[in-house]
């Protein structure tokens, strides 16, 4: 029997599907795009995602026995083989999503959070040096995460972990779209930027701001790049905003520092476009909030896959699962 050294992997986005088959290490030997098409539910989603894959093994001449395994990752948990909580999906929730395409392809078939993937992608083959754990947070609309624990992803006891985003860093502070109040999102993620930056435009001193000016007076309009833009011009109401994000994205790292005394945390998202900006100040505020011996062995960097570490992941899921080298 010849090794099976390809693994394919699935990512479900809300508007996208992708489709990636990638080798042992971490090559990406194709890649294919295809609407999601969530507005007309959960079986054209499904069978959006079976023609995709179907699609891809025939333009590699594979068929699914020749594969390592499948991986999929997705908005929300997977619990059981099921997924579940995926607001932004309506009627994904409760897919049998294990069950489905176990029946459909005949390659071992798992399933995780999206996030979580990106994670093992970054941990497996975005960084250079060999880690055994690292966090990461991906900060772009809210933030998510993944745990790398012992060189293998941690999922917790239901699928749940790595909910970097709604860690509590300011206990009764500001809403956080989940409903309570003071988690790490409400501070550091795209969304949050805008909504501190919009208040900020309501002050009376507001308009004096690089942020105003851009947006030409309709404060709907701003974005955390506007917002970033101008801190980078040196904008003083900009600069505020980026020590608020910087402080509280800080008091969340250190958690985590103390937490799995990781040798690596990871910031990416499209967020952390903004570079230096936020990575030198973070880095900055770190100290006063961690104690000296953890941090002064774990390393704070970027994430270096971009926008396709979920579908790398994915598969990098079926080649852990399926082997016993981690
Ligand atoms: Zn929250």
């Amino acid at each position: 029997m010849k090794k099976k050294n390809l693994a394919l992997g699935v990512d479900v986005g809300g508007t996208n599907l992708k489709c990636a088959i990638i080798n042992e290490a971490g090559k990406v030997l194709l890649l294919r795009k295809a609407q999601t098409e969530v507005e007309k539910g959960r079986s054209q989603i499904l069978s959006n995602i079976k023609s995709l894959v179907h699609a891809c093994l025939k333009e590699k001449r594979l068929s699914a026995g020749d594969l390592a395994g499948i991986g999929l990752g997705t908005p929300g948990y997977v619990v059981d083989g099921v997924i579940l909580g995926s607001p932004n999906m309506p009627g994904w929730h409760g897919t049998p999503i294990v069950e489905t395409m176990s029946r459909e392809f005949a390659a071992p078939f798992f399933a995780s959070n999206d996030v979580t993937l990106a994670a093992l992608a970054e941990y497996r083959y975005g960084q250079d040096a060999a880690v055994r754990n690292m966090v990461m947070y991906a900060i772009g609309t809210g933030i998510g995460g993944g745990i790398i624990v012992d060189g293998r992803v941690y999922e917790g006891s239901f699928g749940m972990a790595g909910e970097m985003g709604h860690v509590i860093v300011a206990a009764g502070g500001r809403l956080c779209g989940c409903g309570v109040r003071g988690c790490v999102e409400a501070y550091a993620s795209a969304t949050a930027i805008k909504n501190m930056a919009r208040e900020l435009l309501e002050k009376p001193e507001g308009p004096k701001s690089l942020i105003h000016r851009a947006v030409k007076g309709e404060p709907d309009k701003v974005t955390s790049k506007i917002v970033y833009d101008a801190a980078k011009a040196g904008d003083a109401a900009a600069l505020e905003i980026n020590e608020v994000v910087c402080r509280h994205l800080a008091v969340a790292v250190s958690g985590s520092i103390s937490i799995f005394n990781p040798e690596l945390i990871v910031l990416g998202g499209g967020v952390m476009q903004a570079g230096d900006i936020i990575m030198n100040r973070v880095r900055e505020y770190l100290p006063k909030f961690t104690l000296a011996d953890p941090l002064s062995r774990c390393r704070l960097d970027y994430a270096k896959l971009g926008e396709d570490a979920g579908v790398i992941g994915a598969a990098a899921l079926a080649f852990q699962m399926t082997s016993r080298i981690p």
